[in-house]
């Protein structure tokens, strides 16, 4: 059982309840009885640990081949988990282009508590060399920045941070463990927001880490149970199932995206697309090297003059809507959906136009979604 889509399908058996059932059953219990006063329990509290939720992190630790798994409430209960095992003073460096929940957590929660933080573009290695203090102690980032898909070099920025003895901490939820496996490219801590492509399906919103070693595994670990944004027993069964699928699914996104870029490449009202498959770019290239495929989402500008809100509400197979990764397509406008939070000048900088359109591809039939997409183009005109 060594490879990665037998992996997917089958965890550590937990046949603890000698029913043979062949999933992990979800333990719906906050406490567990203690033989004795003095007995060694495995589980004594949910929060410190949970059967279920202990199922899904040994699998995905193996998936990323980590030394450990953490399940938290949400990806945004992860970061804060992970960012939370330093100290006031330390100093981290961040891509630019991060989530708006991320954003937000730093700039207006995590500065309050003095960690100090420097955004530096994170394709350019010189760049986070320079940007590195005698304080600093961690680089973190996207592979694949959202919305302008942007990719980074784990490779190169993890041989940078060990130069310094710093840790190299990134968010792969674009990727999954089935596309990017950042801890085989020498980071040290790989987050996920499992709300997307590890569950898939739009239900549940939960977050994952995997650590490389046992030290940081520690910090996590104190984190997670002191903190407590620990995931339900009911919703690590949700993430374990649609784990099951990843392979499955991430290929029909992945099918499914590549036919999109042909059409969306064949039609006049699209000004420019952005997609690390399109070759031809320092991200194709990086992609290319460290990635086992180029992702489900597409952004794309329309031209100039052409209504972008009358665009995306004028699909109806592919339903306007936040969020990515699932079976269903979704589509939106980052400056005034996703990325509303930023300033109209930050909007500007990051390269957020209000000709921007986020297209997360989902598994339906790829040609329902092209007649979709070429309808409301054709009602623009
Ligand atoms: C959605 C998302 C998050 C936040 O995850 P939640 O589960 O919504 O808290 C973090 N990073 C990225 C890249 C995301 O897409």
């Amino acid at each position: 059982m060594t490879e990665f889509n037998t992996k997917l399908v089958h965890g550590k058996p937990q046949n603890d309840n000698n029913t043979g059932a062949v999933n992990v059953p979800i333990y719906n219990s906050s406490t567990y009885i203690y033989p004795s006063v003095d007995a060694k329990v495995k589980y004594d509290y949910e929060r410190s640990g949970n059967p279920t939720r202990g199922y899904l992190e040994q699998q995905v630790a193996e998936l990323e081949n980590g030394y450990q798994g953490f399940a938290f409430s949400s990806g945004s209960a992860a970061i804060h988990a992970v960012l939370a095992i330093f100290k006031p003073g330390d100093h981290i460096i961040i891509g630019k282009e991060i989530y708006g929940g991320t954003f937000r957590l730093i700039n207006e929660f995590l500065k309050r508590w003095q960690l100090e933080f420097t955004a530096v573009d994170t394709q350019n290695p010189q760049e986070i060399e320079a940007a590195i203090q005698s304080n600093t102690k961690a680089i973190y980032f996207e592979s694949f920045t959202n919305p302008l898909l942007h990719v980074t070099s784990v490779k190169a920025t993890s041989e940078v941070a060990k130069k310094y003895n710093i840790l190299t901490i990134v968010d792969d939820t674009f990727l999954s463990p089935y596309l990017q496996r950042p801890l085989n490219l020498g980071a040290d801590i790989v987050i996920h927001s499992a709300t997307k492509y590890l569950s898939g399906h739009s239900d549940v919103i939960a977050g994952i880490v995997v650590v490389k070693n046992k030290e940081v595994a520690k910090r996590v670990y104190f984190n997670q149970n002191a903190i407590g944004s620990t995931l339900s027993p009911e919703d690590s069964n949700l993430v374990r199932r649609g784990i099951q699928t990843l392979s499955v699914r991430m290929d029909r996104h992945l099918t499914n995206a590549k036919k999109i870029v042909e059409f969306l490449q064949s039609r006049k009202e699209i000004a420019k697309i952005y997609y690390p498959g399109i070759p031809g770019s320092k991200d194709y290239e990086i992609a290319k090297a460290e990635t086992d495929g180029f992702g489900g989402i597409i952004s794309f500008e329309l031209s100039e003059g052409l209504d972008s809100t009358k665009f995306v509400e004028g699909t109806k197979l592919i339903q306007l809507a936040v969020s990515l990764g699932a079976v269903e397509s979704l589509i939106e406008l980052p400056y005034k959906m996703t990325h509303a939070e930023l300033s109209p000048e930050e909007q500007l900088k990051a390269g957020i136009t209000h000709q921007l359109v986020r297209l997360s591809v989902g598994i339906e039939d790829s040609q329902d979604l092209i007649n979709d997409l070429a309808t409301s183009l054709d009602h623009l005109n």
